[in-house]
């Protein structure tokens, strides 16, 4: 059975170890001898040279107790700043962060669940799966690790990725998301000697920007400028204006014509404006995710969460996760909630009670996955 106290002394320490973004190598030291403690084979893929971090992704194969399909489970190790010298405050039930850094229970509380669930089943001597515990590296960052990561170190082909805030819900559809990269091109004038001689990079982004649908766009699709920077000084028009931004669906369609709306605005204010231009740049941050009710994997999450007689429901996520680069890479996997709250704030927190209760599911899956 899943331990209550030893899932939250994991979890304590865990958020103690820094594991800033490319940093991961001492708590992937930590869970390599975790997992091998529990009979695990424990390798790391290359994934860490080609981002330049300190390690690969973590893989790990727990052989299994039945002759069944092996399952994945899956959390990132990497998280947000400020995320150094987490200092937990226990209250009660919650473990918060002291609210001078994130709490890192995303992913900590992730990697907690997937370990306290191999350990119950190995200690407790149940029937299980093989088991791929998978723990990535640089998610925070564009999902490198998942990206990069080695698939032919994997035996499974559906799993749990555990990456969300609500308990007691399974994320199986999340956006795509497109970044864009904007540079405003003007001409340099003196302000107050030559002031018609000029054209203000500065006036074109603010045109092309208030005239932009962005915010949440429709229930699929959301879009937002999130920054700017530009001009020399005060008495200088601005020549130049470097603008971020992104769009989000989980319609592919839509957010082809959300990114094509937001890229006329720039090149139309700058049509305005002659001695102008804009070079509009879009890189595809990640795909969509869809997995449906009726796959194998939702079969199975909904099945252990009934057999536990708590509801589960299946919904839309606002964010990427490391589950949208793996069901492109093949593999059909739905993201778990673990009770994170307040994610990427120095608020965060969450209650060690829904923890429990997602890695009760998680365990429940195991044995319900001996079965099949
Ligand atoms: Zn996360």
């Amino acid at each position: 059975m899943i331990d209550a106290s030893r899932l939250k002394r994991l979890f304590l320490e865990l958020v103690r170890i820094d594991s800033l973004s490319r940093r991961e190598g001492r708590i992937a030291k930590r869970l390599a001898g975790e997992l091998e403690s529990l009979g695990a084979a424990v390798r790391f893929d290359d994934a860490g040279a080609k981002v330049k971090g300190e390690t690969g992704n973590l893989v790990a194969h727990v052989p299994g107790t039945v002759d069944a399909p092996p399952l994945l489970l899956c959390a990132h190790m990497d998280t947000v700043e400020p995320g150094e010298g987490v200092k937990p405050v226990e209250d009660g039930d919650v473990i918060r962060s002291d609210g001078t850094t994130v709490l890192g229970g995303d992913d900590k509380s992730g990697v907690a669940i997937v370990c306290e669930c191999v350990r119950a089943c190995r200690e407790g001597g149940l029937r299980h799966p093989p088991i791929d515990v998978v723990f990535t590296i640089c998610e925070e960052v564009g999902l490198l690790g998942a990206r990069h990561l080695d698939m032919s170190l994997l035996r499974a082909r559906r799993g749990l990725v555990f990456d969300s805030d609500a308990p007691g819900v399974v994320f199986t559809r999340a956006p795509g998301a497109n970044h864009l990269d904007v540079v405003v091109h003007g001409r340099a004038a003196h302000a107050g000697m030559a002031p018609e001689r000029g054209v203000s990079a500065i006036r074109v982004a603010a045109e092309a920007i208030a005239a932009m649908r962005l915010g949440r766009i429709d229930a699929e699709t959301t879009a937002n400028m999130g920054t700017i920077q530009g001009g020399r000084a005060v008495n200088i028009i601005s020549d130049h204006v470097h603008i971020r931004g992104e769009a989000r669906s989980h319609d592919p369609a839509r957010l082809a014509a959300q990114t094509e709306h937001m890229r006329r605005c720039f090149e139309e204010a700058a049509a305005r404006h002659p001695g102008s231009s804009v070079d509009v740049d879009v890189q595809t941050s990640y795909e969509p995710m869809i997995v449906a009710d009726d796959t194998a994997i939702m079969k199975l999450v909904f099945a252990a969460a009934e057999r536990l007689g708590r509801p589960i429901t299946s919904a839309a996520m606002g964010g990427g996760c490391d589950a949208n680069i793996l069901n492109r890479r093949g593999l059909e996997v739905v993201n778990l909630g673990t009770g994170m709250r307040d994610i990427h704030t120095t608020n965060e927190w969450l209650a060690v009670s829904d923890m429990v209760a997602a890695a009760e599911v998680t365990l429940s899956a195991l044995q319900l996955a001996a079965d099949s």
